[in-house]
């Protein structure tokens, strides 16, 4: 059987989920769906990310052990997903025993091999991250996050060799072997290797400065820089523990990552494996940010839009919806509760709700009681490319013509006037429609699991779906 490994980053534990993780997550979880459809043996896995010097400052600032801190933090990842239908097969948490025990050992080999030595690092400091930036992270030259240029400072730290990776890793990148999409993406890495050589990185701090993180099994003074922590996530979370050999599902087939985590993960992350003697990821796929308004969604502007609030009011479903089809898969999306709430009465509660609606109440009336014989027809082949390209919100796009299509064929033929004069001929019409809606339910399944087994139910009874949609104000 054909194995498919695909992942989400592991989010920084710092705070409570936004829509973007919700976004990486969803889509990560419609491709596992349909991996699964097609026969795949997959592994999908997601998790958190959760050490550091910003976490334990955060949770220093709230008066709480890093441990509880996170804890409660996982809890509230893990119940976002449990809500959104999300299908992982592992979760992992780099506090755990047998994540730390892993990287011990992982750093171990590395150190013996002589991947990593100690040195003096002179770097970019961060003050308001309170850790070294390597260039790849800045964007214009500053901290992402912090919005200023980085000091530089000189610290006693150990440090991996990067730098002998340079030339072979433009050449995968070059090759797809090591594929980067969107393209834009791919060339985007290509010039930023051809105009820096690789430089060797920290990849630990010592333990007075940030405590709250894996010692180094070599030198307990010193405790694992985050990022190469956090990295190790794509391989512990399948029961690697650390030592040679490479796990079943390893290499992962798709990695899904926002654009400001790409350059670490075209960079540090290959020769992080190349160092271990594994293999590399097939394919880093990038998808932009979601904007509300046009901006960066934040707390200070007030117009963040919390997941678990379009959650409770309009259900799992219709959050999935939007976000796989209403944000492009390659571009900053759009999203505000106004824009929400139209998609949601336009494509769902009036679109697919009202069709199946019709269809099934036709459909009962007409066929009260006997079997009707569904057409299965191949799923249409635009759609399977676009899945098979992990292009969510083409292949959304395929689902809803056809719906249209159903539609404008109930408004053409009339089967309501047609079964007046004629049963059998209206019959017909609703054998038509019904396989249709089949067919809907099938190509919906990934996307919105919920409603596509309702719809499935609807048929199998030959009955009136309680709605589909209802929204609690
Ligand atoms: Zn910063």
């Amino acid at each position: 059987m054909e194995k498919f490994f695909i992942t989400t980053p592991i989010y920084y534990a710092n705070d409570n989920p936004h829509i973007g993780h919700a976004y990486t997550t969803v889509k990560a979880d419609i491709l596992a769906r349909w991996a699964r459809s097609r026969g795949k043996k997959v592994f999908f896995s997601t998790g958190m990310d959760e050490h550091g010097a910003k976490i334990q400052k955060k949770a220093g600032e709230e008066g709480k052990d890093p441990q509880k801190f996170v804890d409660e933090i996982s809890a509230v990842f893990q119940n976002l997903w449990k809500d959104l239908d999300i299908s992982y097969d592992g979760f992992i948490r780099t506090s755990d025993e047998t994540h730390k025990n892993a990287v011990r050992s992982a750093l171990n080999n590395l150190y013996e091999k002589g991947a990593i030595y100690k040195g003096k690092y002179e770097g970019l400091y961060c003050s308001g991250c309170e850790q070294f930036l390597v260039k790849s992270q800045l964007s214009d030259g500053k901290c992402p996050d912090h919005q200023k240029e980085p000091e530089i400072v000189t610290e006693e730290n150990y440090l991996l060799k990067m730098s002998e990776f340079g030339e072979e890793l433009e050449k995968k990148i070059k090759s797809d072997e090591l594929k980067i999409t969107p393209r834009t993406r791919k060339n985007e890495i290509l010039s930023f290797l051809e105009k820096h050589k690789l430089e060797d990185i920290s990849i630990s701090r010592p333990k007075e400065k940030v405590s709250w993180g894996i010692p180094l099994p070599f030198d307990e003074n010193h405790t694992v820089y985050v990022w190469l922590d956090a990295f190790l996530n794509y391989l512990t979370v399948l029961g690697w523990d650390g030592g040679g050999g490479v796990p079943d599902f390893f290499p992962p087939d798709l990695q899904l990552m926002g654009k400001d985590i790409l350059r670490v993960h075209a960079t540090i992350w290959p020769a992080l494996l190349a160092h271990l003697g594994l293999p590399l990821p097939k394919e880093l796929y990038v998808h932009g940010h979601i904007l509300s308004g046009g901006r960066k969604m934040s707390k200070t502007l007030g117009n963040a839009i919390p997941p678990s609030e379009l959650l409770g009011e309009y259900g799992a479903d219709a959050l999935r919806y939007y976000l796989a089809r209403k944000i492009s898969s390659f571009e900053d999306g759009d999203m505000t509760r106004e824009g929400f709430k139209n998609v949601y009465n336009a494509d769902l509660a009036n679109g697919l709700g009202n069709l199946t609606a019709r269809i099934m109440k036709m459909s009962e009336q007409y066929f009260e009681g006997e079997k009707i014989e569904i057409k299965n027809e191949e799923l249409p082949e635009d759609y399977r490319k676009f899945m098979d390209n992990s292009e969510v919100n083409r292949a959304a796009d395929v689902v809803w013509d056809l719906i249209a299509e159903l539609d404008s064929h109930i408004q053409k033929t009339e089967p309501f006037k047609v079964v007046k004069e004629d049963r059998e001929k209206a019959k017909e019409i609703l054998k038509y429609l019904v396989s249709g809606l089949s067919r809907v339910a099938v190509m919906l399944a990934p996307f919105l699991p919920e409603t596509a087994g309702k719809i499935t139910e609807a048929i199998e009874g030959n009955k009136m779906p309680e709605s589909l949609f209802s929204r609690k104000e």
